[in-house]
């Protein structure tokens, strides 16, 4: 199914985020965690990819075995960073013989450590994987989007001005890097409703659960940390029982909040931890149905 015809029924929807095993880790040691989340039955699942393509076949896979044997839709990640066009079309037509119809484009970071030469690159932007996919042909296409701005913008005007690019690519919808002050995301929604751009757009939400992948996630992002949760983080940050709780409290909160306020698509960036999801969901239960 295609997600933008899930979004279309109206209803309030819930997906979950899954990542992949690193290149040379069986599988097995992930899709028992993705099976587990697939039964708490969710509109549908993401699985992320590694820019490069380094995890390509693994994300084949997980995606693959989400549509196929779990019985619920796949969006396969897909980045364009360093690929060619040919490389591009190959996993294209790999997702098509996988029944995988939905795919969320984004361009990827560039690598820290490896020497990158941006001149050469076929694809240099998120818009233009979206373009390439949508002339393919059979794909609900994706695309990310920064309700405190991508990192590499100078302000958020900017941020939008950019965005209007994959909207003209046609991109069908869009999921939004996490972000732990609601009001962010609030904001955001008002800025594209004055570029009169009105395609779905699913709120990201990061359960945290530990003090150290904070950290790491927030410096990526730029996300911005309200006093409560910084609070949190100071207070339960070495009590990893505590913070789990916290976590879970804090997350089940901001989607409580953002369904009050008519935010009807919500992404739980899941981490492969169905213990945590699925306390996020039972407590938001009756809410949700
Ligand atoms: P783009 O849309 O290309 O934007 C990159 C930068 O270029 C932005 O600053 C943008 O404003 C600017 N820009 C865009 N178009 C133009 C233009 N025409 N002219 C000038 N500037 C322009 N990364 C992974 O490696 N794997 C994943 O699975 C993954 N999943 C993600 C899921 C979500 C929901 C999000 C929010 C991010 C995800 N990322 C993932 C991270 C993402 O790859 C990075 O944030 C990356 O830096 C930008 O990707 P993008 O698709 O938004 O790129």
């Amino acid at each position: 199914m295609y997600i933008k015809d899930i979004f279309a029924k109206n209803e309030t929807v819930i997906s979950l985020e899954v990542f992949p095993p690193k290149a040379q880790v069986p599988l097995e040691d992930v899709l028992p965690a993705v099976q587990t989340l697939a039964e708490t039955k969710p509109a549908y699942m993401s699985v992320t990819y590694g820019a490069g393509g380094g995890n390509t076949a693994n994300a084949l896979e997980v995606a693959s075995a989400i549509q196929n044997d779990f019985g619920v839709t796949a969006l396969a990640h897909l980045t364009c960073i360093g690929a060619t066009r040919d490389a591009i079309l190959e996993i294209l037509d790999n997702f098509k013989a996988r029944n995988i119809r939905n795919i969320l484009a984004l361009r990827g970071d560039f690598p820290k450590d490896v020497p990158f030469d941006k001149d050469s690159m076929e694809y240099k932007y998120a818009y233009q994987l979206i373009r390439e996919i949508k002339a393919y042909g059979g794909f609900c296409v994706g695309g990310a989007c920064y309700p405190e701005g991508h990192v590499e913008n100078p302000n958020k005007e900017k941020d939008i001005d950019n965005l209007l690019y994959k909207i003209e690519a046609g991109v069908d919808f869009l999921v939004t890097q996490l972000f732990f002050d609601n009001n962010m995301l609030y904001s955001f929604l008002y800025r594209l409703a004055a570029k009169n751009i009105n395609i779905p757009v699913t709120a990201g939400i990061m359960p945290v659960t530990s003090g150290n992948s904070i950290k790491r996630m927030c410096a990526m992002s730029g996300a911005t940390l309200t006093p409560k949760f910084r609070a949190m983080v100071d207070k339960f940050g070495d009590k990893p029982d505590a913070l789990r709780q916290a976590g879970i409290a804090y997350a089940t909160e901001q989607i409580i909040d953002l369904i009050s306020n008519g935010v009807r698509r919500i992404h739980i960036y899941t981490m492969n931890k169905p213990e945590i999801a699925g306390k996020i969901l039972e407590n938001i239960s009756s809410i949700i149905h």
